[in-house]
């Protein structure tokens, strides 16, 4: 790892910290925060989507990905909803599921991730999928796909949903 003010090299000084040497600059390895949404149809049907790209194209996740500076969970929540599937949502409508620590490695790195699930309720909405995505797909509580979701924080989001406020679904 190099400097970010100056280029010089930096050297660990902590679990959670790297010095740089020449003009002390301190990198902190704090995580990247995500967001990740459980979206529920009139059914009570769960919706994933297929990953177009890598990392894991051709797998599921439910909609989500990184908070942008500026942003709350919730609007972040809400955008990334918008962008993947075309649905508008309301922050008041977001339900606090979790937070969860993962890895997320993308073109050779491996970021740490603070991902925080929520949920809502979507009824009859029309999906309307970007580039992101090759097809949407809603499943029943009892048939969720948990094998071919490769990110764990995905996958224990979902759990938890059911054990916290799906009381009808087991
Ligand atoms: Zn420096």
């Amino acid at each position: 790892m190099f400097c970010l003010r100056c280029g010089a090299k930096l050297k660990r000084k902590a679990s959670n910290m790297q010095q740089c040497l020449s003009c002390g600059f301190e990198f902190y390895d704090n995580p990247k925060a995500s967001v990740q949404v459980v979206l529920e149809n009139d059914k009570g049907e769960i919706l994933f989507l297929r990953r177009a790209s890598d990392p894991h194209r051709g797998m599921l996740n439910t909609p989500g990905g990184f908070v942008e500076v500026g942003e709350t969970l919730e609007e972040a929540a809400c955008r990334e909803v918008k962008e993947e599937t075309g649905l508008r949502l309301k922050s008041e409508s977001l339900h606090y599921i979790g937070s969860y620590i993962d890895q997320y490695l993308y073109k050779g790195t491996n970021y740490s991730i603070l991902s925080s699930a929520f949920f809502a309720r979507i009824g009859k909405s029309k999906i309307k999928i970007s580039k992101e995505s090759m097809e949407f797909l809603f499943y029943p509580k009892n048939k969720l796909p948990f094998k071919d979701v490769p990110i764990k924080s995905d996958v224990r989001g979902v759990k938890d949903y059911l054990k916290k406020f799906d009381k009808k679904g087991k």
